[in-house]
């Protein structure tokens, strides 16, 4: 970003969130046994393009006790089982204005509270938000309502500030009650997104990575790598993009995946592992965009 960096406008952020809902809604009824989840993902990914945008993101496919980051591999064989409890998570990008959204689909119809407490949790966090209040205080508005249901939410997973093509903006809505000062302002754009889950109420790592991002280009040694990384900064910025997408542009999955060895060791690369529920539990989520305004959060997701 240089000096003649200027935030979109809300109009391009508002058709972002409207073509996100669209997308959303007409998504829902992809997700059922049997189905592919590599179709699923490139299904969004395929609708947000016709609508004349970009993924701010590859599409999330998360299933039971995954919670984010996982997207699947190009050629992934994996169908939906009618036991799965699946988070599908995505964001579209309208010249650099983002929105990021995403639902729970029970396969099983057995989880409906956990669903729902997800559900209800960010219905709550939204009522919550006005101008002055404290990002710590909506997120002990989103531990009570999970709470109230019996769940937990996932203490290790927050919303964020959304800022032109940048994702993660600086400043996180936690999903439990914390001391975290940062007050709201008209203006301001977020994500909320609580995760519940009837597991431990923590995520961590596990070794998988599909998704990256860029996070300090230079000094790459292969002319792999130097290639690979030129079509990243002129395709996804500093948005994250799956190993998926690169293997789609350069064909040998080998050479992708020594390039993106090397940029990650080299930290020109941030990899974001796909995330496990700490005790295995299951974990629903629910996510909209809203704008603050001064009586309240507007959502712009639907
Ligand atoms: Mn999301
Ligand atoms: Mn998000």
């Amino acid at each position: 970003m240089d000096d003649e960096f200027v935030e979109a406008p809300l109009s391009e952020f508002e058709q972002a969130g409207k073509i996100a809902a669209k997308v959303r809604e007409e998504s829902k009824s992809l997700v059922m046994a049997d189905a592919s989840l590599l179709d699923v993902a490139e299904t969004i990914e395929g609708m947000i393009v016709e609508e004349g945008a970009f993924p701010a993101f590859p599409t999330n496919v998360s299933i039971n006790e995954i919670a984010a980051h996982y997207t699947p591999e190009k050629g992934d064989q994996a169908l939906f089982k009618e036991t799965d409890l699946v988070k599908i998570d995505f964001g579209v990008s309208v010249n650099g204005a983002l929105s990021d959204t995403a639902y729970t689909i029970d396969l099983s119809d057995k989880n409906g509270k956990l669903v729902e407490a997800a559900e209800k949790a960010l219905a709550n966090a939204i009522a919550g938000i006005k101008p002055g209040v404290k990002v710590g205080d909506i997120g002990g508005i989103v531990e009570e309502t999970i709470k109230g249901y019996g769940f937990r939410p996932i203490a290790n997973l927050t919303g964020h500030m959304i800022k032109t093509g940048l994702l993660h903006a600086g400043i996180d809505i936690p999903n439990v009650k914390t001391e975290d000062p940062y007050e709201f302002q008209v203006g301001d754009i977020f994500a909320v997104e609580p995760f519940a889950t009837n597991g431990k109420g923590f995520v961590s790592d596990t070794e998988q990575v599909e998704i990256f991002s860029l996070y300090l280009p230079g000094g790459l040694r292969m002319r792999q790598s130097r290639q690979l990384l030129n079509h990243i900064i002129n395709n996804y910025g500093m948005l994250p993009f799956a190993e998926r997408w690169l293997v789609q542009e350069f064909p040998s999955k080998l050479l992708v995946s020594n390039a993106l060895k090397e940029m990650l060791r080299m930290q020109v690369l941030k990899a974001y592992p796909v995330l496990k529920e700490a005790g295995g539990g299951l974990v629903s989520q629910a996510e909209h965009t809203i704008v603050v305004e001064e009586e309240g959060a507007r959502i712009l997701t639907q």
